[in-house]
């Protein structure tokens, strides 16, 4: 090791909790605490029977609550993530044809998991640079626009809008901004998510608020030909979540830790609460940024710089890869970029969990490595 690579961060300047990664993301100790609390009564014991139910009861209930959802909406969970979810999204919740906004690695795979599915057309894609997002465009035999709120590769966010005159669905991919970012339920038909990033809980499930437009696309399809693996089917999932269940067995500490969460974010004041959280540490990452000589936001226009994720480009002079290093050796961790983008750049979740304050250290550490490299 160099000596640089020995840098010894002052204790008085480390945040109080040193997680900084965009998912799996820090999770609160309360959260924890909680769940060994249930550890003899919920561990361990029958997904099918009232207790682990009446948890994933919370769950849903508390989504509805926290996303305000307008009579009709339903909250859908299964096992899988949200990557599993873009499958079964191939299956029942395409008709045909679909649009997709490709902005950074997660939007691009949605759009790459319907091109490689026979049943569908080749869907429309619409790019742009990465650090910035595409709009979508309003066509005739587009049956669903796929969105996504956070692009969680390259830290753009995007207003969540249904393109004017669409009559497809809007599909919202919110792995990273559910939680974390405002949104209006009446601009989605879709809002899906899995726990490991704004609801600080493990990965391996997903969960979908969804309209009464898209139940009736699941309901349509499921009673087409259409050939469909039971694990993707979302009418199963439809209609196991009306029942607090899902298909197949979940992770139940993922369901717990989730529940506390959703508790966490309504008792506190809900998405206003939550989001602001996030904007408020986004304000001190890019206010930041801004201010030194060495570092600068990668994303250019302001309005479209994440409140959960910032992505933080460094002077060609100072290796971003070694300061994560530096970082990581003395407890700070996960603030590595985002490998595919291939840029000298620090990428710092900015999840509700994680305390603005902590942010604010986070960054009097960087700049303590910087002076001493
Ligand atoms: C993390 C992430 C995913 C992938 O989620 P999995 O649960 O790992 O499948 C998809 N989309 C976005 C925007 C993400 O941030």
């Amino acid at each position: 090791m160099s000596s640089s690579e020995t840098i010894k961060i002052p204790a008085e300047l480390l945040p109080g909790d040193g997680r900084f990664g965009s998912g799996p993301s820090k999770i609160r100790m309360e959260q924890l605490h909680a769940l060994v609390a249930d550890g003899t009564t919920y561990m361990g014991t029958s997904h099918r029977q009232a207790t682990v139910r009446h948890k994933v009861g919370e769950v849903r209930e508390g989504l509805r609550a926290l996303f305000n959802l307008p009579e009709g909406y339903e909250v859908l969970l299964g096992n899988g993530g949200t990557t599993c979810f873009w499958d079964a999204a191939t299956f029942h919740l395409i008709s045909r044809h679909s649009q997709h906004l490709s902005f950074g690695e997660f939007s691009s795979k949605f759009a790459a998991a319907v091109k490689a599915a026979p049943h569908l057309c080749d869907p429309q894609v619409i790019e742009s640079p990465v650090g910035t997002h595409p709009l979508a465009v309003v066509e005739e035999d587009v049956d669903l626009y796929a969105l996504t709120h956070n692009e969680t590769s390259t830290g753009v966010m995007m207003e969540i809008q249904r393109p004017v005159g669409a009559t497809g669905l809007v599909a919202v991919d919110a792995t990273s901004g559910a939680g974390g970012l405002m949104v209006d339920p009446t601009q989605f038909d879709c809002y899906y998510f899995a726990p490991q990033k704004s609801f600080a809980s493990d990965g391996g499930l997903w969960l979908a608020l969804c309209s009464p437009a898209a139940i009736e696309r699941i309901e349509t399809l499921a009673a087409s030909d259409r050939w469909t693996p039971a694990s993707l089917d979302l009418k199963i999932a439809l209609d196991n979540s009306r029942l607090n269940q899902t298909y197949n067995t979940p992770a139940l500490a993922t369901i717990h830790m989730l529940a506390s969460q959703i508790k966490w974010m309504n008792d506190n004041g809900g998405l206003s609460f939550s989001s602001g959280r996030s904007r408020q540490s986004a304000e001190i990452l890019y206010t930041w940024a801004e201010a030194s000589d060495f570092a600068t936001p990668f994303v250019n226009n302001p309005a479209h710089r994440s409140n959960v994720v910032g992505t933080i480009d460094f002077r060609p002079d100072i290796d971003a890869t070694l300061i994560a290093k530096i970082l990581r050796a003395n407890g700070v961790v996960d603030t590595d970029p985002y490998r595919k983008l291939g840029r000298n750049q620090l990428r710092i979740a900015m999840f509700p969990s994680i305390d603005p304050e902590d942010v604010a250290s986070l960054l009097a550490c960087v700049n303590y490595v910087v002076g001493h490299l």
